[in-house]
């Protein structure tokens, strides 16, 4: 049962609990106020942080003692190439979850992702700031339109999808069941778009990494490419090897 589930049996059980009480005279009017608050706070919460697998199942960490994997979000994009050029030279293989209509402008970019061996994942059509507040099948439509966009390009259909944001809640659920799609979160957010000093960010990554690790970061910025080189020759030099997402995780990455 997933944690979702569980919250919603408590809080119906703790309204019934608070209803009585207060109907029987024992506590005041402002507690079910304080159930309802704490119940929509938790929800929120659930929604934000995709390690919760609260609405849905999603692979967040390896368990293989000294892999850890890049993944990319939002390409193609300016960075791509500058990306793709950094791996090739340390050759690591890492994870691209390209949005749908950056592919169609940039196929150029797809094929390099197939061809020099990195997976592509889904991440929406669109991403768009109201992804989250769309319809299941809204939702099953983008990543649909997305996968087949790759399959156009490189001949292959992801498998793997990451929730726009890393935000769920029950439509993406629904959404991700009916593409029969993998969630793939994370367990080190870089904040990479949000960084402003190289150095910062490095050691944000480096400090925090473990064996199983998945990295979240953007090809979309240029403070990523511009750090790339270090994070990999350092995180090797503390020991740790690189894989591509699905390995880290024994999934199929495509259909
Ligand atoms: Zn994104």
């Amino acid at each position: 049962m997933r944690p979702f589930s569980i919250v919603n049996i408590v809080f119906v059980a703790s309204l019934v609990v608070i209803d009585l009480a207060y109907f029987a005279g024992v506590v005041e009017w402002w507690w079910i106020l304080i159930i309802v608050l704490v119940y929509l706070h938790i929800l929120v919460l659930g929604a934000i942080y995709i390690r919760w697998n609260f609405f849905l199942k999603s692979y967040n960490k390896g368990s293989k003692s000294n892999l850890i994997a890049l993944t990319f979000d939002d390409g193609p994009s300016t960075e791509t190439a500058r990306i793709l050029d950094v791996l090739m030279r340390q050759n690591v293989q890492a994870a691209f979850f390209s949005i749908g209509k950056n592919a169609v402008n940039h196929p150029e970019l797809v094929k390099r992702w197939h061809n020099e061996g990195h997976l592509i994942g889904n991440h929406s059509y669109n991403h768009g700031f109201n992804f989250d507040w769309q319809s299941s099948k809204t939702m099953a439509n983008e990543i649909t339109q997305t996968n087949e966009t790759i399959k156009k390009i490189t001949g292959v259909i992801p498998k793997l999808f990451r929730p726009p944001y890393g935000v769920t809640n029950p439509n993406v659920a629904k959404a991700v069941s009916r593409t029969s799609m993998y969630s793939i979160g994370w367990n080190i957010r870089s904040f990479d778009t949000k960084a402003k000093d190289k150095d910062a960010l490095l050691e944000k990554i480096l400090s925090r990494l473990k064996g199983g690790d998945i990295i979240l970061l953007h090809d979309s910025m240029a403070i990523t490419a511009e750090i790339l080189t270090e994070l990999i020759v350092n995180a090797r030099q503390k020991g740790f090897n690189f894989a591509r997402v699905d390995q880290l995780l024994d999934l199929e990455a495509y259909a």
